[in-house]
C-alpha cells in the first residue's frame, strides 16, 4: 500500500506448540494438551481488544479440528480468518497433488467452522519458494485473494533471493491472479533482516526495534508482523510435555530446544503492544484488496 501512513499488519499463525512438537516427535496427531491454547489465544485477543486493532489469524487445520470453538471465538471478535494448512508440513516437500489436498482440506474445514469464505494463506515454515510457486495457483483456484508465505530474501531454511519486497498483484501461469504480501525484512548494514517476528523479534532489544519500525513507517513501507500464540505467553514452555515413556528428547537436547524457545520470549508481548498502540493496523485481507484495486496491471510470476 502506498498510502500514508504506512500500514502494519499483525498476522498470527494459530497453532499449538505442544501439539506440533508431539506430532513432530511421535508422528501422531493428538488433541492439544490442557488449556494452554485457550490462555494464549485469550492473551492475543485481549491485547487486540485493548488496542482496538484487528489482526489476521492463519488457522492450522490439525488444531482447528479439535478446537473449532476457539476459531469461532476469534472470528466472532471481528478478526480475519485465514489458512495455515492442515498438517503443518513444509509445502516444498509435497508434490502438487498433496499440496492441493492439504490446502483443500484446510479450506473446507475452516470455512465450515466459520460459515464464511476465507481469502488468504500463510505456509508453515514460509515454505513457498522458487520450487513450488504452484501453491499460489492452487490458492487462486480455491478462491483466495492473497498469499503471505514468501520471505523476499534467501535465508537458511526459506525465502527467495531478490523477490520483490513490496505487496504485489501477480498474474499466475493458470491465468488467475493473486496478491503476494511478503514478510517484512529490514535493510541493515547491507543485510536484509527478518525483524518482524520469530527469533529476531525476540532477541532484538525494544529500542532497536522501535528504530527499525519508525524508519519503515517513515519510508511508508508496509510491515507484516508474524507471531504465534505461544509468543504472547510469558510462562515457560517445554519441548517434552507428555510423550510416551522412552520417546522424549534426551536431556541435553531438551535443554537446548527449551532455551531456544524461551529465551527473550517474555519481551514479545510488550513489543507488540507498543506497535499496536503507535501504528495504523489493517488485516491482510484489507491490504490485499487495496493492492488489487490499485494495481494497473499485474506483474508476471514465472512458471516454476
Ligand atoms: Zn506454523
Amino acid at each position: 500500500m502506498n498510502n500514508n501512513p504506512a500500514s502494519f499488519t499483525l498476522s498470527i499463525d494459530w497453532e499449538d506448540f505442544s501439539q506440533l512438537l508431539g506430532r513432530d516427535h511421535t508422528g501422531v496427531v493428538t488433541p492439544p494438551v490442557g488449556k494452554t491454547i485457550d490462555r494464549q489465544t485469550d492473551l492475543v485477543l485481549n491485547l487486540l481488544n485493548d488496542s482496538g486493532k484487528k489482526a489476521t489469524f492463519f488457522i492450522l487445520g490439525m488444531l482447528a479440528q479439535y478446537r473449532p470453538d476457539l476459531v469461532r471465538k476469534i472470528a466472532g471478535e471481528g478478526h480475519e480468518i485465514g489458512m495455515h494448512g492442515t498438517h503443518h508440513i513444509r509445502m516444498n516437500t509435497l508434490d502438487r497433488k498433496k499440496a492441493f489436498e492439504d490446502l483443500r482440506d484446510n479450506y473446507n474445514l475452516v470455512t465450515d467452522i466459520i460459515g464464511a469464505p476465507v481469502y488468504g494463506y500463510r505456509a508453515p515454515y514460509f515454505s513457498v519458494n522458487e520450487t513450488n510457486l504452484y501453491v499460489l495457483e492452487i490458492l487462486s483456484e480455491l478462491g483466495c485473494l492473497y498469499d503471505s508465505s514468501i520471505f523476499p530474501v534467501k535465508l537458511k531454511n526459506y525465502g527467495i533471493a531478490n523477490f520483490p519486497v513490496q505487496d504485489t498483484l501477480y498474474q499466475l501461469p493458470n491465468g488467475r491472479e493473486i496478491v503476494e504480501l511478503p514478510l517484512t525484512v529490514m535493510d541493515w548494514r547491507n543485510k536484509k533482516l527478518p525483524v518482524a517476528g520469530g527469533g529476531y523479534m525476540r532477541a532484538f532489544p525494544q529500542f532497536m526495534l522501535k528504530n527499525f519500525f519508525r524508519k519503515l513507517d517513515a519510508d511508508q513501507k508496509d510491515v507484516m508482523l508474524y507471531m504465534h500464540p505461544y509468543e504472547f505467553d510469558d510462562r515457560w514452555i517445554s519441548c517434552s510435555p507428555n510423550y510416551p515413556p522412552g520417546t522424549g528428547y534426551s536431556r541435553p537436547k531438551s535443554f537446548l530446544i527449551n532455551l531456544r524457545w524461551n529465551l527473550f520470549r517474555g519481551t514479545i508481548y510488550n513489543k507488540i503492544k507498543y506497535l499496536l498502540n503507535h501504528y495504523h493496523f489493517v488485516t491482510c485481507l484489507k491490504k490485499a484488496e487495496y493492492v488489487k484495486e490499485h494495481s494497473h496491471s499485474p506483474a508476471i510470476l514465472g512458471r516454476s
